[in-house]
């Protein structure tokens, strides 16, 4: 999704490919469409359309995906307040969910 953004380069996204059996998972559950699955491997095609929401690595099987925070709920008022304590520094990501 390239006309709804956040802030560039703050995602907390990584991949370990080695360890992706190519489900397809990540590509099916991100809002963003933020992974593409080619040749049986997934691949982050749009790091900055990630909004840490957790999706992909809380159905990732083999645990190749890590996003911070990646214990989040996907509410936006958790990701606002990560972000938000990227930004100011005082760490603040609750939510009450
Ligand atoms: S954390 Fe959410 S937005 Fe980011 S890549 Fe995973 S599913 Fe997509
Ligand atoms: S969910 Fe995990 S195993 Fe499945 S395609 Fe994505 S990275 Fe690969």
């Amino acid at each position: 999704m390239r006309t709804f953004r956040y802030l560039d380069n703050v995602a907390i996204l990584t991949l370990a490919r080695e360890k992706c059996i190519g489900c397809g998972n990540c590509e099916m559950v991100c809002p963003h469409r933020v992974f593409k699955v080619t040749g049986g491997k997934a691949d982050i095609k749009d790091p900055d359309g990630c909004m840490e929401c957790g999706a992909c690595a809380r159905n990732c099987p083999v645990d190749a995906i890590y996003v911070n925070p990646d214990d989040g709920c996907g509410c936006a008022i958790y990701i606002l307040n990560s972000w938000l304590g990227k930004i100011t520094g005082k760490r603040s990501s609750d939510c009450g969910c």
